[in-house]
């Protein structure tokens, strides 16, 4: 019988299941698809309610991991067969090439040589890295990554060239890793529902109407403005922002049900602007606001601010305005009428849409919303962490990635 666990998904909600299970003796794989773990959160300026950097939370999860030889990790991997049964799982891992060995310091020298340009994933598209790229500061690991799409390779080689540390391999390949586990967490986590998909809000056809997740960038000194909340037509500051909740959620014809935490994004994300211009007004169009149990202060803390307007109504449609301006048309159910509002930002607060709907989870089942199925409807021993099983805020996340370890603890010791 085999006790080790195998963890697909390297954001909090797997760090945390690989961490807890490891620091209980199991060996455990942690398989993550991107060059570096730490999933969405890693991307987020402030957690809500404290309002402090995710990076402390992560940082000690890095060191827990970096001092624990149970954990193998695995980053630019996925997991493309599992077979078998609790306790006697056999799973392939395949490994995409990185470019960079470990030889890597991050010192940046590759960087700056490089003469390509591309969209930074790491940032929504809003700032641009070399083919040669740093993932973000703070990475882990902390070595640079090649994306062999845009590179030149080897009739360019000017990386490979001003590297002092022999790290850059251009020749390198993939690999296959097969492992054996007892059993099998999926910690795949979500991505942000598409808002181009909702036609009447303007994403992507107005400038000055970005989504969520590219708030937190903005709003972030490690992203694409170094922490400056300004228009994307101009770069000029901003003074009215609105953020249109239940962008795409709780509607049939895109994401059916709440994610729970977009209303608390959005009364963070308000603070962000207000924070930054004590002369901004903000306006937070809602249908519901739901800010359950611990949350309830954090909401009131924020609604006492006379210049967040929090508006019970729903947005109709947002057009675009004379100067870059975004018009947002919305009803004001509680003042009675019609709002028409002239925003030099509106957000998007849209929900988090499962991963394992658009990939492949083998061996496990996915509900009709795309959210990996608990309750023994997956295969046995199969369990899912974080929001790969239910749309969670970080703290929930870690509650059921912790219960997810102790149940795969179990699974594998009673095949
Ligand atoms: C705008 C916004 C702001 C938010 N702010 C807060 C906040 O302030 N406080 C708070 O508590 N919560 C917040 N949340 C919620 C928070 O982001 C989630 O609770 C958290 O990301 C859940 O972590 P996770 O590990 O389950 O998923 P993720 O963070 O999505 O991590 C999943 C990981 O799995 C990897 N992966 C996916 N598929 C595969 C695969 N097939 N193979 C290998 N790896 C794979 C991904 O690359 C990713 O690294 C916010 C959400 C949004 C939308």
């Amino acid at each position: 019988m085999n006790d080790s666990i195998l963890v697909i998904g390297g954001g909090i909600g797997g760090m945390t299941a690989a961490i807890e299970a490891a620091e209980c003796g199991r060996q455990v794989y942690l398989v993550e698809r991107e060059p570096w773990l730490g999933g969405r959160v890693a991307r987020m300026n402030k957690y809500f309610p404290k309002l402090c950097p995710p990076y402390c939370g992560l940082e000690i999860n890095f060191r827990r991991i970096r001092a624990n030889p149970n954990i193998r990790f695995f980053t630019s991997s996925q997991v493309v067969s599992i077979s078998g049964k609790p306790g006697d799982f056999v799973a392939v891992i395949k490994t995409d090439p990185r470019y960079v060995n470990q030889k890597c310091v991050a010192c940046d020298d590759c960087v700056k040589v490089c003469p390509v340009s591309r969209p930074d994933r790491f940032n929504y598209g809003m700032s641009q890295t070399g083919a040669i790229y740093l993932p973000h500061q703070m990475a882990m690991p902390a070595r640079h990554v090649i994306d062999m799409d845009v590179c030149e390779g080897s009739s360019c080689g000017e990386c490979v060239k001003v590297c002092k540390y022999d790290a850059i391999e251009l020749d390198m390949e993939d690999s296959e890793t097969t492992v054996e586990a007892g059993s099998v967490v999926y910690a795949t986590g979500w991505k942000p529902y598409d808002a181009s998909k909702i036609a009447n809000l303007g994403y992507g056809k107005i400038d000055n109407v970005i989504s969520n997740v590219e708030m937190e960038r903005l709003a972030a000194v490690n992203g694409p403005t170094s922490g400056g909340i300004t228009r994307r037509d101009n770069g000029e500051p901003v003074r009215t922002v609105a953020f249109v909740q239940c962008a795409g959620s709780r509607d049939e014809n895109h994401l059916p049900y709440c994610s729970s935490i977009c209303c608390l994004a959005s009364l963070k994300q308000a603070r962000y602007v207000r924070d930054q211009y004590p002369d901004s007004e903000v306006y937070i169009f809602y249908i519901d606001l739901r800010a359950p149990g611990k949350y309830e202060s954090f909401y009131n803390k924020v609604k006492a601010d006379p210049n967040i307007h929090l508006v019970k109504g729903k947005v109709g449609r947002i057009d675009p305005g004379e100067g870059g301006a975004a018009i947002v048309t919305a009803e004001d159910i509680l003042g009675g009428g019609k709002m028409r509002v002239s925003c030099d930002l509106v957000v998007l607060a849209t929900g988090m849409e499962p991963t394992a709907k658009s990939c492949d989870v083998p061996m496990a089942s996915v509900d009709g919303e795309g959210f990996i199925a608990q309750n023994n409807q997956s295969a046995p021993g199969v369990i899912p962490a974080g929001v790969a099983a239910g749309p969670f805020d970080v703290t929930t996340s870690i509650q059921s990635a912790t219960g997810a370890a102790l149940k795969a603890i179990q699974a594998a010791a009673t095949r």
